[in-house]
């Protein structure tokens, strides 16, 4: 849906957000409508994304994948390769630039891994602003070299020690910052997710990875790809590389995290095995019990460790285009390992998800059909994850990869 009105995909989405931020969700609004179609705004972005950020991606035909697995070609959406190793970029720099074209003087956000963290203290520093960032107290000890990253960056960091100390409680010590501090500050939501204008704003600044998608099939292929793969965890490299193929023929899966399966309660797979509630300002799947309180998350990748998803993701689940899997924790070591072994690129275990669904569809498919995966980040992060995983398990649950 090119730009929902109410901010509604069906019945999903919306603005569930107290009297307070009402106001400031408005003028979110009216700006984004204003900045996003003008020239200036958009020249100054396009430059930031070229110069800075390193727009456009690669296509990278996987040759070495794809005949191992015997069946279509697999072609990587190289967003491991932009500043900062992920497609988290985009959507900072599109949204610190609209805070300063709004005259906001401070910039917030929650970040839970770090990772969103650190995009939006780089795309601050390079625009010539500081943002505050609230990170969970347990996740700020976890991944503390992003916290120092931050601090370098010259982004200054909130430990958050309510709750499970966690994402979700630093996505609620941001929103009440921004309830008091309205006026003065921009709060720069790091995925599809949240009240609208957010998920949809997110979406057209990460559509640049679908739109440079469709003109790199058509050139070395010169048609659209058969299936178009990317991993979900709140949505937002999915829905970019989705959106702009949704009124083509390809088909479209988006993965979840499905941690140790979805029959335990130890995965984040929000599409696949949760049901319709409210959370964080939105109408969507999510995690929760019978009672409606959100359930623990379990990923093997931190940035697919969320209980809720974008509302066009639910949307599209609902409508059925587009179809949406989970990878458990084994099938995306495997993925990662036979990446890094058969093309030399060591992607990110979010993308590994997706490298993983690819496997598997190669698997059934015929040499002359094409597969775009979208690799959302390296995997540098994850190396030292991945060795314990491997030292732990190598026994009996992963494979021998040849
Ligand atoms: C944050 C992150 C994700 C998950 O976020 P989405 O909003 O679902 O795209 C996926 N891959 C990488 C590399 C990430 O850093």
């Amino acid at each position: 849906m090119k730009y929902p009105k109410d901010g509604k995909f069906g019945e999903f989405g919306g603005k569930y957000i107290p009297e307070t931020l009402v106001p400031a969700i408005e003028e979110l609004e009216e700006n984004y409508l204003k900045y996003k179609n003008e020239k200036n705004f958009k020249k100054e972005l396009d430059y930031y994304l070229k110069v800075y950020a390193g727009r456009p991606t690669p296509l990278y035909y996987a040759k070495n994948l794809s005949e191992k697995l015997g069946g279509a070609k697999i072609y990587l959406k190289r967003e491991d390769l932009l500043h900062g190793g992920a497609h988290k970029i985009n959507n900072t720099l599109g949204q610190a630039l609209l805070a300063k074209k709004m005259n906001k003087k401070r910039i917030i956000a929650e970040t839970g891994a770090g990772q969103h963290g650190v995009a939006t203290a780089m795309a601050c520093a390079a625009l010539g602003m500081k943002a505050e960032v609230y990170m969970g107290y347990k996740d700020t000890i976890r991944q503390k070299l992003n916290v120092f990253r931050m601090n370098m960056l010259g982004s200054k960091v909130h430990p958050v020690k309510s709750g499970s100390q966690t994402l979700k409680d630093a996505i609620n010590d941001a929103i009440r910052d921004w309830i008091t501090n309205v006026e003065t500050t921009y709060y720069l939501l790091g995925s599809a997710v949240g009240p609208h204008p957010y998920p949809v704003m997110v979406r057209d600044f990460q559509s640049v990875i679908g739109n440079e998608i469709k003109s790199q099939m058509k050139k070395i292929d010169n048609k659209m790809p058969d299936s178009v793969i990317a991993c979900v965890g709140g949505g937002s490299n999915a829905i970019g590389t989705f959106y702009p193929l949704v009124d083509s023929n390809s088909e479209i899966i988006g993965v979840e995290a499905a941690g140790h399966g979805l029959k335990t309660k130890m995965h984040s797979a929000t599409l696949s095995a949760g049901s319709k509630g409210v959370l964080h300002g939105m109408m969507t799947y999510l995690l929760q019990d019978k009672e409606g309180q959100i359930t623990e998350t379990h990923s093997i990748s931190a940035g697919l460790d969320y209980p809720g998803v974008g509302p066009e993701h639910s949307y599209y689940k609902d409508t059925k285009r587009i179809k949406y899997h989970a990878a458990t924790d084994v099938e995306v070591i495997d993925a990662f390992l036979m990446l890094t072994r058969t093309e030399g690129i060591i992607p990110a275990l979010e993308s590994a998800h997706a490298i993983a669904e690819a496997i598997k569809v190669a698997r059934k498919s015929k040499k002359s059909e094409s597969i775009v995966v979208t690799l959302s980040g390296r995997g540098d992060k994850d190396v030292e994850e991945v060795q314990n995983y491997l030292n732990k398990n190598t026994k009996n649950k992963v494979k021998k990869i040849q």
